[in-house]
């Protein structure tokens, strides 16, 4: 034991080491960390028979025998795939559109899921556009694939009047300088709506840009103001009514008819 972590293969490698490692490891076959019955990536655990063939932990339960050799499959683990699982890195899969990051070979990433700066977003307008891309391909395509209103431009820092239909469900904004894209949608609800506003992009730690916003809408001569100090960022708009109760609400007895006059200001935070 102690003669194969001297020699430097041991598990507690220096980062230098490990980063070497996680290079070499690069020549691995990627289908030798694919499970053998449905092809898709071993995740820890994985199971094997006395042949070594090897079962991933979906495939495992269902199995009596082995499907290659026909010996049983016990409970025994293969710690040699599991550990080279650990170890094994690959591109993020967004790397086509320009991501360098690395994650975990067959885990759930967060990172590609959500958190990477090319993570795919949705164009807002659903009901007749199928689009989705980086946020940055996202914007060029609304500029250049949609009919743009005359007041979808906005100024961070000055409140603006916006005004919807709650049919509409959904009204984009758009900076000035037409980098950014925001949301303002409705939801209804039995007893009024609720209004969300959110900026498209991923929750990618590059993305330095935060936003808070104050939105209010009048009735009969009574104003309701709800501010948000941290504006959620979204990769595409979804019309259920959100969890979270951080949004305004317009009671029925506010609204008249099916339009929402309201006051919005964006800021930078
Ligand atoms: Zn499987
Ligand atoms: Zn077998
Ligand atoms: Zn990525
Ligand atoms: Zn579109």
């Amino acid at each position: 034991m102690k003669n194969t972590s001297e020699g430097g293969n041991g598990s507690r490698n220096s980062q230098s080491q490990k980063r070497q490692r996680s290079h070499s490891e690069t020549l691995i076959d990627l289908d030798d960390l694919d499970c053998l019955i449905c092809y898709e990536p071993l995740t820890i655990p994985t199971f094997q028979c006395d042949n070594g063939h090897v079962a991933c932990k979906f495939c495992w339960p269902k199995l009596k025998r082995c499907p290659l050799c026909a010996l049983p499959i016990g409970n025994k683990r293969c710690k040699a795939v599991e550990s080279a699982l650990e170890r094994h890195i690959v591109p993020c899969r967004n790397s086509k559109l320009g991501c360098t990051k690395n994650v975990p070979y067959g885990r759930d990433s967060t990172h590609e899921k959500e958190y990477c700066k090319f993570s795919l977003c949705s164009c807002p307008e659903i009901d007749e556009c199928k689009y989705t891309g980086s946020y940055k391909d996202l914007l060029f395509h609304y500029l250049t694939s949609h009919m743009l209103k005359p007041d979808c431009f906005f100024t961070f820092g000055e409140s603006r009047n916006v005004r919807m239909h709650i049919n509409d469900k959904i009204l984009v904004l758009l900076t000035l300088d037409k980098t950014m894209l925001f949301t303002v949608q409705c939801f209804r609800e039995p007893n009024g709506v609720y209004v969300a506003v959110n900026y498209v992009a991923p929750l990618a730690p590059e993305i330095v840009e935060k936003f808070s916003y104050r939105i209010s809408h009048s009735f009969n001569g009574e104003t309701h103001s709800h501010k948000v100090p941290e504006m959620k960022r979204i990769l595409g708009v979804s019309f259920q009514i959100p969890r979270e109760k951080n949004l305004m609400f317009v009671s029925n007895n506010f609204l008249s008819g099916e339009v929402l006059e309201m006051e919005l200001c964006i800021s930078e935070s």
